[in-house]
Parts: C-alpha cells; structure tokens; sequence
C-alpha cells in the first residue's frame, strides 16, 4: 500500500522547520506539515510578552543552512526571530507543504503497511511512512492552582499567552515566578506599572548577557564574507559547550561561573537585604541559568518589590502571603513555566499491537532511544524527544543532529520495501537510557534542586546529560544493528 507522503511532520516550529529543510536539501520532496497554529514559529509565534527574546545567541541560534548575516544584536528578540523563521519559510517554498489550522487527533500505526495514519480534526486521515513529531516540549502553560484563585477579581494571564490588548500602564501587578520568561518580563513592564510584585520561590542564578546591535559594517561583512558569519557562529558554540563543562563536573569552571554571577548580583543590586534574597541556595546550573543585564536593576526601581513569603491564597483583591498580608493587584502574570517532564501528548499515539505511548510514558517516565525513536513505535520520531533538553548550548544544533540520524533511518527504511518498518530493540533502548540515567551522576542536575528537568519521581527526562558535541557524534549514523527490520 502507497502512503500518501513519505514523510508527516507535526509542527511548524524550529523543530518542524529543521526536518523540512533537511529533507529537502536531501531532495526527500515527498512529506507534508501539521500545523495547529495558523502561522509557522512555535514558541517564537507564542511567546509575545515584553521583552521576550532568546537568551542563545542568534547567529548560532538558527538554521545552520540559513545563516543570517543581518541579525541586529548578539541577542535577538522575539519579532526578529519570528521574521526570520517565516523568511526561511518563504525563501524554501515550505508554507504550501504546510497545512495550517491543523491539529492531529490521533496517530495509528498500521502493521501491515507500515505506515501511519495521521487523522486531524475534521476526520482527515493522511497515510505516512514516517512521522517526524516536532511539537516542542515547552508549550503547555504550568498554571498552578491557588486557593482562592477563581475569586480574584483582576486580571490573569499566563507569560504564554500574554495578552496585548490589556494595558499594564500605571496598574498594580503581580509577576509570580522567576524563570527565564519573568526576567525578560520584569524589567520591561517595571517602567509602564504603576507598582510591581515579583513573587520568587527559589532565586535564580543570573549570568551577564554580552549582549549589543551589529553594526552596519559587521552587518556587511557577515553578508559578502558568510565564511566568517560561520567562523562566529562556530566561536559561540564552542564557548557555550566550555562553559557547559560547569554543568557536567567541571567543578573549577563552575566555582567561576558562579562567583561571576554573584559580582554581577553585587554590582547591581543596591540594597543589601534585596541582594541577600536574591542570592541562589544551589548549585550553579542545577537550574536554567539566566542571562540579563537588567533584571536585577529593576529592583532598584523605587515601584519594585520582591516577595519572598510564599503565596498562601488569593482573593478578590489580590494575594495573601503566608505571613498573612495582604497585596492588592490589578493584574496577576502566571510566569510560572512550562509542564515538560509530566508527559502529556498532543494525541494518542498507537504502536505495534495498539500499544498506546501516553500510558508506557506514564509508567516509565518519557524515554526513547537517542531521544529519537521509541520501541514498540516503529517509523516514529521525536524532533527534541526525552532528554535532548540543554541548559548551556542550542537545541537548533541537537535538532540538525537528529536529522542527520533520520536521514540514514529514511534510506533503511526505504530499502525494506514498501510495506518495511524499523522498530528500535526493547532491550537497546532500555540499555540506552539506563546508562544515561547514570550520565546524569556527577552533574549539577543531580545536586538535590527542583526544576521542570525533573518529573514528579525525581528522573531527569527532559534534558541531555552530556555537551552537544558529544550528541552529534552520537546521532551522526543510524546505528542499524538497534534496529528491528521489518520488511
Ligand atoms: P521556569 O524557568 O520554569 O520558571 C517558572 C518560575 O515560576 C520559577 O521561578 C518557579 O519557581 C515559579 N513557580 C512555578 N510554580 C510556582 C508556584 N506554584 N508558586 C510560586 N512560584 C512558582 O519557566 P519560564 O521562565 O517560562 O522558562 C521555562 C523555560 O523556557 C526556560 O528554562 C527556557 O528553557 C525557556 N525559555 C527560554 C527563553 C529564552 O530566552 N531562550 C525565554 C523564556 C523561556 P521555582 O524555581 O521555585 O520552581
């Protein structure tokens, strides 16, 4: 039986993009996109709260076949990224592959085709050989819920889902939470409010951001000189994954890292109860570590609290903390993070003998092999799987590495004939994961802190335990000897 497509790739965000452009580039021209969304972008089309931007430098925070040599700064912020993300779209042809407003219900493999039936919303079933799941592992809002939340009279909203249309100006707002969303967003709103609470749980460890515009000239030279636009972007991967040694036992590098962020602190941070509050109690790393220049400053604004008493309910008015204060708000920003270790998935996803992906994940806790391919689900593959999270490097660079892996899987495939499967080993994949999990002994993420690495049991599932470099040469080759071959 013929698939309608070789290949079905669900989401059009970087992840989605990084497939497409590596099958075309390999002239695999036979493959469609499912999109939810009405425009292509994922996080970046999503997050539109002030100040967002990525904490990656751009020039190595992007495709690496579609270098941009007009990037305005080191770091760039959303709408730059999201501009360039669509170019690339339009530059490839790639919007008329994409069926936008699409979202996938279910996902059955057929046996004795070897293929899967992708079925959207309206009962559409699209038949595919392969399915590459890009939906990305950061877009489902944690919203916690707080006594008394349903009673609060103002304004919530989630830093995911910020809303444009209300205005901040001169208004009482609460920013709960102190992860990477809330230091962009803090110090962008701290000017327009008329007062501002930041609620923190566990201070974060904040790292300077070498941040500035290009200038014309560089602009230029990027331009009619690509090979040094590749030699700069090739000098940043290689100090992210130096300085990604402080992650993975390199205690020296680590001690100045951290030492490093605390004179940033100190420097700019006046007041000495204020600093002491904001000072980490953990390990450098054990949590995302921030980048920002003017997160910390905020708190020298005169209409800036932080708030550490933990919240104990909220109320019409506002919050009651646990010291039995009372704050009055006008708005409340959830800047609360992402659920990413507690496995939730977009659709049912039924493998061999109707296996069913959701419940194996939910007793096992989300693993895969290579954070690529799952056992018992042949022809299926996760762009940013389980445990191919980074917290020091880019996870564009993971997502071309996986391609380069799915590259090989798509020529094995084909040579099993028409009806072939390949099904990853049982026993190589719980090997696998079993030694990765040992991985994680020694690095910080193992140094007793909470973070949305880590599900409700304690295991890391989201993150790679080792630099990016390492992962390239992992995937470089599909290992077949791994694999079930079903022809
Ligand atoms: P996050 O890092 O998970 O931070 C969530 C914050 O909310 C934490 O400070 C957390 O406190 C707090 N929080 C959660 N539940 C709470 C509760 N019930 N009561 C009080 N406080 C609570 O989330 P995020 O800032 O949205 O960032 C998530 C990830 O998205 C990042 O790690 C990063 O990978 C990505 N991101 C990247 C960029 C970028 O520039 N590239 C920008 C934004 C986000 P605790 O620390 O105590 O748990």
């Amino acid at each position: 039986m013929k698939a309608d497509f070789q290949v079905g790739i669900i989401g059009a965000g970087f992840g989605g993009l990084v497939a497409a452009l590596r099958l075309q580039k390999e002239n695999r021209n036979s493959f469609v996109i499912f999109e939810r969304a009405s425009e292509v972008g994922g996080t970046w089309r999503d997050n539109v709260y002030p100040g967002c931007a990525c904490d990656v430098p751009s020039h190595l925070y992007s495709f690496a076949d579609e270098l941009n040599p007009n990037w305005s700064r080191a770091f760039s912020k959303q709408p730059e990224i999201l501009e360039y993300i669509k170019l690339v779209a339009e530059k490839h042809n790639l919007r008329n592959k994409i069926r936008f407003n699409t979202d996938i219900v279910g996902l059955k493999f057929i046996e004795e085709h070897g293929l899967w039936e992708i079925t959207d919303q309206h009962g559409i079933i699209t038949q595919v050989k392969l399915v590459i799941s890009a939906t990305g592992p950061l877009n489902r809002p944690n919203t916690p819920k707080f006594e008394g939340m349903e009673l609060f009279q103002g304004k919530v909203f989630h830093s995911a889902e910020w809303d444009k249309n209300y205005d901040l100006n001169g208004k009482r707002v609460a920013v709960i939470g102190t992860g990477a969303s809330s230091i962009q967003i803090v110090p962008n709103i701290a000017p327009i409010v008329g007062q501002l609470t930041v609620f923190q749980r566990t201070a974060a460890w904040v790292q300077m951001r070498p941040d500035h515009a290009f200038s014309g000239f560089a602009k230029g030279l990027f331009k009619t000189a690509p090979a040094i636009n590749k030699l700069y972007r090739e000098m940043i991967y290689w100090r992210n994954e130096f300085f990604g040694k402080a992650f993975v036992g390199n205690e020296t590098i680590n001690r100045i890292g951290s030492k490093l962020s605390l004179r940033h602190l100190s420097k700019q941070v006046s007041d000495p109860e204020t600093r002491r509050k904001l000072t980490p109690n953990y390990k450098m790393g054990c949590k995302r570590v921030l980048v920002s220049n003017d997160y910390y400053p905020a708190f020298n604004r005169l209409n800036v609290t932080l708030e550490t008493t933990s919240i104990q309910e909220w109320n019409a008015k506002g919050i009651i903390t646990a010291d039995g204060r009372q704050h009055d708000f006008d708005a409340i920003v959830l800047a609360t993070g992402f659920v990413a270790a507690e496995i939730e998935l977009y659709t049912t996803i039924s493998g061999l003998n109707n296996r069913d992906l959701l419940s194996e994940w939910r007793q096992t806790g989300a693993q895969a092999y290579r954070g690529t391919t799952v056992s018992g689900f042949p022809n299926l593959a996760f762009i940013l799987g389980p445990n191919t999270g980074l917290g020091h490097n880019s996870v564009v660079h993971m997502m071309e590495s996986q391609m380069n892996y799915l590259v090989d899987y798509l020529k094995l495939l084909e040579n099993q004939g028409p009806n072939g499967y390949l099904d990853v080993k049982a026993d190589v994949q719980a090997k696998h994961n079993q030694q990765l999990q040992t991985q994680f002994e020694g690095t910080v993420w193992q140094s007793g802190c909470q973070s949305w690495y880590l599900n409700r049991e304690g295991k890391n599932t989201t993150l790679y335990p080792r630099l990016t470099a390492q992962f390239r040469k992992e995937l470089r080759h599909l290992d077949e000897g791994a694999y079930e071959l079903v022809g």
